[in-house]
Protein backbone atom coordinates (compact mmCIF):
# COMPACT_ATOMS: atom_id res chain seq x y z
CA UNK A 1 0.00 0.00 0.00
CA UNK A 2 1.49 3.39 -1.23
CA UNK A 3 -0.37 6.66 0.15
CA UNK A 4 0.67 10.08 -0.27
CA UNK A 5 -1.16 13.42 0.46
CA UNK A 6 -0.63 16.91 -0.91
CA UNK A 7 2.95 16.42 -2.07
CA UNK A 8 5.26 20.02 -3.02
CA UNK A 9 8.64 19.11 -4.79
CA UNK A 10 10.69 22.08 -6.02
CA UNK A 11 13.24 22.46 -8.06
CA UNK A 12 14.64 25.74 -9.60
CA UNK A 13 12.10 26.04 -12.55
CA UNK A 14 9.87 23.06 -11.76
CA UNK A 15 7.59 22.16 -8.80
CA UNK A 16 5.78 18.99 -8.62
CA UNK A 17 2.36 19.30 -7.52
CA UNK A 18 0.44 15.99 -6.73
CA UNK A 19 -2.61 15.88 -4.68
CA UNK A 20 -3.84 12.47 -2.92
CA UNK A 21 -2.97 9.20 -4.44
CA UNK A 22 -3.53 5.66 -3.09
CA UNK A 23 -2.22 2.31 -4.74
CA UNK A 24 -3.52 -0.50 -2.90
CA UNK A 25 -1.31 -3.54 -2.59
CA UNK A 26 -1.11 -5.89 -6.16
CA UNK A 27 -1.81 -2.74 -8.18
CA UNK A 28 0.09 -2.34 -11.58
CA UNK A 29 0.59 1.19 -11.45
CA UNK A 30 2.42 2.94 -15.22
CA UNK A 31 3.61 6.43 -14.93
CA UNK A 32 3.44 8.11 -18.61
CA UNK A 33 4.61 11.92 -19.36
CA UNK A 34 6.63 13.73 -21.59
CA UNK A 35 10.35 14.03 -20.73
CA UNK A 36 10.92 16.80 -17.98
CA UNK A 37 7.66 16.06 -16.77
CA UNK A 38 8.48 14.77 -13.40
CA UNK A 39 8.08 11.34 -13.67
CA UNK A 40 11.22 10.05 -12.18
CA UNK A 41 10.36 12.86 -9.29
CA UNK A 42 7.32 11.24 -8.15
CA UNK A 43 8.86 7.72 -8.09
CA UNK A 44 11.82 9.01 -5.82
CA UNK A 45 8.98 10.48 -3.74
CA UNK A 46 6.91 7.69 -3.41
CA UNK A 47 9.84 5.36 -3.14
CA UNK A 48 10.90 7.55 -0.32
CA UNK A 49 14.49 7.95 -1.71
CA UNK A 50 13.72 12.09 -1.53
CA UNK A 51 11.49 14.18 1.02
CA UNK A 52 8.86 16.52 -0.20
CA UNK A 53 9.18 20.12 0.31
CA UNK A 54 5.30 19.50 1.68
CA UNK A 55 2.54 16.84 2.06
CA UNK A 56 3.92 13.25 3.12
CA UNK A 57 3.93 9.57 1.94
CA UNK A 58 3.27 6.59 4.00
CA UNK A 59 4.72 3.14 2.40
CA UNK A 60 3.75 -0.33 3.94
CA UNK A 61 5.95 -3.36 2.97
CA UNK A 62 9.51 -3.86 1.27
CA UNK A 63 9.88 -1.93 -1.17
CA UNK A 64 13.39 -1.88 -3.94
CA UNK A 65 13.66 1.07 -6.48
CA UNK A 66 15.35 -0.05 -9.38
CA UNK A 67 16.85 3.67 -10.92
CA UNK A 68 17.20 4.48 -14.90
CA UNK A 69 21.46 3.55 -13.93
CA UNK A 70 21.27 0.05 -13.79
CA UNK A 71 24.26 0.36 -11.34
CA UNK A 72 25.91 -2.46 -10.70
CA UNK A 73 29.13 -3.91 -8.47
CA UNK A 74 32.35 -4.39 -9.49
CA UNK A 75 31.80 -7.96 -8.89
CA UNK A 76 30.97 -10.97 -10.18
CA UNK A 77 27.07 -11.45 -12.25
CA UNK A 78 26.78 -13.75 -9.41
CA UNK A 79 27.86 -12.00 -6.85
CA UNK A 80 25.57 -8.78 -7.94
CA UNK A 81 22.26 -10.73 -8.21
CA UNK A 82 22.47 -12.35 -4.74
CA UNK A 83 23.86 -9.02 -3.18
CA UNK A 84 19.93 -8.11 -1.78
CA UNK A 85 19.52 -11.35 -0.51
CA UNK A 86 23.31 -11.53 1.46
CA UNK A 87 22.51 -7.69 3.07
CA UNK A 88 19.39 -9.51 4.29
CA UNK A 89 20.85 -12.31 6.04
CA UNK A 90 20.70 -14.71 3.67
CA UNK A 91 23.84 -17.37 2.88
CA UNK A 92 25.87 -17.06 -0.42
CA UNK A 93 25.36 -20.36 -1.50
CA UNK A 94 21.09 -20.33 -0.84
CA UNK A 95 21.54 -16.86 -2.29
CA UNK A 96 23.10 -18.41 -5.12
CA UNK A 97 20.28 -21.18 -5.82
CA UNK A 98 17.48 -18.42 -5.61
CA UNK A 99 18.58 -16.27 -7.56
CA UNK A 100 19.83 -18.80 -10.39
CA UNK A 101 16.43 -19.64 -12.49
CA UNK A 102 15.89 -15.81 -12.20
CA UNK A 103 19.64 -15.59 -14.48
CA UNK A 104 18.29 -17.87 -16.33
CA UNK A 105 14.97 -16.47 -17.44
CA UNK A 106 16.77 -13.91 -18.25
CA UNK A 107 19.72 -15.01 -20.28
CA UNK A 108 22.67 -14.72 -17.78
CA UNK A 109 23.20 -18.35 -16.35
CA UNK A 110 25.85 -18.55 -18.60
CA UNK A 111 27.86 -15.17 -17.47
CA UNK A 112 27.73 -16.15 -13.48
CA UNK A 113 31.37 -15.73 -13.16
CA UNK A 114 32.12 -12.11 -15.23
CA UNK A 115 32.48 -9.16 -14.16
CA UNK A 116 29.23 -7.28 -13.77
CA UNK A 117 31.18 -4.09 -15.17
CA UNK A 118 31.60 -6.35 -18.58
CA UNK A 119 28.21 -6.46 -19.19
CA UNK A 120 26.42 -4.66 -22.23
CA UNK A 121 23.26 -2.33 -21.39
CA UNK A 122 20.56 -4.72 -22.09
CA UNK A 123 22.23 -7.07 -19.56
CA UNK A 124 23.15 -4.91 -16.45
CA UNK A 125 19.26 -4.15 -17.13
CA UNK A 126 17.75 -7.51 -16.78
CA UNK A 127 20.99 -8.35 -14.36
CA UNK A 128 19.76 -4.87 -11.63
CA UNK A 129 16.19 -6.30 -12.28
CA UNK A 130 17.09 -10.22 -11.15
CA UNK A 131 19.10 -8.29 -8.02
CA UNK A 132 15.73 -6.13 -7.26
CA UNK A 133 12.91 -9.27 -7.11
CA UNK A 134 15.42 -11.80 -6.09
CA UNK A 135 14.23 -10.16 -2.49
CA UNK A 136 10.95 -10.93 -3.16
CA UNK A 137 9.88 -7.00 -2.48
CA UNK A 138 6.31 -5.80 -1.88
CA UNK A 139 6.55 -3.21 -3.64
CA UNK A 140 8.75 -2.57 -6.98
CA UNK A 141 9.69 1.05 -8.19
CA UNK A 142 10.63 1.08 -11.64
CA UNK A 143 12.18 4.17 -13.57
CA UNK A 144 12.17 3.23 -17.63
CA UNK A 145 13.22 -0.35 -16.93
CA UNK A 146 13.28 -1.26 -20.55
CA UNK A 147 14.48 2.10 -21.83
CA UNK A 148 17.51 1.29 -24.55
CA UNK A 149 16.68 -2.71 -24.85
CA UNK A 150 16.30 -4.33 -27.80
CA UNK A 151 13.00 -5.97 -28.50
CA UNK A 152 13.46 -9.47 -27.36
CA UNK A 153 15.10 -8.29 -23.57
CA UNK A 154 11.94 -5.97 -23.69
CA UNK A 155 9.87 -8.82 -24.19
CA UNK A 156 11.65 -10.75 -21.37
CA UNK A 157 11.63 -7.72 -18.96
CA UNK A 158 7.86 -7.15 -19.09
CA UNK A 159 7.81 -10.79 -19.19
CA UNK A 160 9.08 -11.19 -15.44
CA UNK A 161 7.36 -7.95 -14.51
CA UNK A 162 4.14 -9.63 -15.41
CA UNK A 163 5.19 -12.43 -13.34
CA UNK A 164 5.99 -10.35 -10.54
CA UNK A 165 2.63 -8.80 -10.08
CA UNK A 166 0.73 -12.23 -10.76
CA UNK A 167 2.73 -13.10 -7.30
CA UNK A 168 1.07 -10.28 -5.82
CA UNK A 169 3.62 -7.36 -5.78
CA UNK A 170 2.84 -4.00 -6.15
CA UNK A 171 4.37 -2.29 -9.17
CA UNK A 172 4.26 1.60 -9.94
CA UNK A 173 6.43 1.63 -13.37
CA UNK A 174 7.55 4.48 -15.11
CA UNK A 175 7.99 5.10 -19.27
CA UNK A 176 7.14 7.10 -21.65
CA UNK A 177 6.00 4.50 -24.01
CA UNK A 178 2.44 4.74 -23.90
CA UNK A 179 1.72 1.42 -25.44
CA UNK A 180 4.40 -0.55 -22.68
CA UNK A 181 2.00 1.32 -20.29
CA UNK A 182 -1.00 0.26 -21.62
CA UNK A 183 0.39 -3.30 -22.01
CA UNK A 184 1.40 -3.72 -18.37
CA UNK A 185 -0.54 -1.60 -16.35
CA UNK A 186 -3.48 -1.62 -14.65
CA UNK A 187 -4.13 1.86 -13.99
CA UNK A 188 -2.06 4.70 -15.66
CA UNK A 189 -1.14 8.14 -14.63
CA UNK A 190 -0.06 10.69 -16.91
CA UNK A 191 2.24 13.48 -16.19
CA UNK A 192 2.14 16.92 -17.66
CA UNK A 193 4.42 19.92 -16.01
CA UNK A 194 4.79 18.49 -12.68
CA UNK A 195 0.71 17.49 -12.82
CA UNK A 196 -1.06 14.17 -12.71
CA UNK A 197 -3.64 15.55 -15.77
CA UNK A 198 -5.37 12.63 -16.35
CA UNK A 199 -5.96 9.08 -14.10
CA UNK A 200 -7.49 5.93 -16.11
CA UNK A 201 -7.74 2.43 -16.32
CA UNK A 202 -4.43 1.63 -18.67
CA UNK A 203 -6.80 -0.94 -21.15
CA UNK A 204 -8.45 2.72 -21.78
CA UNK A 205 -5.16 4.25 -23.49
CA UNK A 206 -5.21 4.66 -27.06
CA UNK A 207 -9.42 3.20 -27.54
CA UNK A 208 -10.23 4.23 -30.58
CA UNK A 209 -13.69 6.50 -30.71
P1 LIG B 1 10.86 12.99 -16.01
O1 LIG B 1 11.22 11.79 -15.20
O2 LIG B 1 9.41 13.06 -16.30
O3 LIG B 1 11.69 13.17 -17.24
P2 LIG B 1 12.10 14.41 -13.81
O4 LIG B 1 11.32 14.08 -12.60
O5 LIG B 1 13.37 13.71 -14.03
O6 LIG B 1 11.15 14.27 -15.09
O7 LIG B 1 12.42 15.97 -13.84
C1 LIG B 1 11.42 16.96 -13.71
C2 LIG B 1 12.09 18.33 -13.69
O8 LIG B 1 12.81 18.48 -12.48
C3 LIG B 1 13.10 18.55 -14.81
O9 LIG B 1 12.98 19.88 -15.21
C4 LIG B 1 14.41 18.27 -14.14
O10 LIG B 1 15.43 19.00 -14.76
C5 LIG B 1 14.17 18.75 -12.73
N1 LIG B 1 14.96 18.00 -11.74
C6 LIG B 1 14.87 16.68 -11.48
N2 LIG B 1 15.69 16.32 -10.49
C7 LIG B 1 16.34 17.44 -10.11
C8 LIG B 1 17.33 17.73 -9.12
N3 LIG B 1 17.81 16.78 -8.31
N4 LIG B 1 17.75 19.02 -9.02
C9 LIG B 1 17.26 19.97 -9.81
N5 LIG B 1 16.34 19.78 -10.76
C10 LIG B 1 15.87 18.52 -10.91
P1 LIG C 1 21.98 -5.60 -25.49
O1 LIG C 1 22.07 -6.22 -26.85
O2 LIG C 1 22.11 -6.61 -24.39
O3 LIG C 1 20.84 -4.67 -25.34
P2 LIG C 1 23.72 -3.30 -25.88
O4 LIG C 1 22.82 -2.87 -27.00
O5 LIG C 1 23.88 -2.40 -24.72
O6 LIG C 1 23.32 -4.74 -25.33
O7 LIG C 1 25.15 -3.63 -26.47
C1 LIG C 1 25.30 -4.40 -27.65
C2 LIG C 1 26.61 -5.15 -27.59
O8 LIG C 1 27.70 -4.26 -27.33
C3 LIG C 1 26.65 -6.16 -26.46
O9 LIG C 1 26.19 -7.44 -26.82
C4 LIG C 1 28.10 -6.17 -26.04
O10 LIG C 1 28.81 -7.14 -26.78
C5 LIG C 1 28.63 -4.82 -26.42
N1 LIG C 1 28.74 -3.96 -25.21
C6 LIG C 1 27.90 -2.96 -24.83
N2 LIG C 1 28.29 -2.38 -23.71
C7 LIG C 1 29.42 -3.02 -23.32
C8 LIG C 1 30.30 -2.90 -22.21
N3 LIG C 1 30.12 -1.99 -21.24
N4 LIG C 1 31.34 -3.74 -22.14
C9 LIG C 1 31.53 -4.67 -23.10
N5 LIG C 1 30.73 -4.83 -24.15
C10 LIG C 1 29.70 -4.03 -24.27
Amino acid sequence: MIRSKGLVRRYPGFELTVEALEVPPGRFVTVIGPSGAGKSTLLRLLAGLERPDRGRVELQGRAVFLDQDRTVLDRSVLANATFGLELRGVRRREAARRVRPWLERVGLADKLAQPAVSLSGGERARLALVRALAIEPDVLFLDEPTQALDPGNVDRVEGLLREAHGQGRTIVLVTHNLYQARRLGQETWFLLGGRIVERAPSERLFVRP
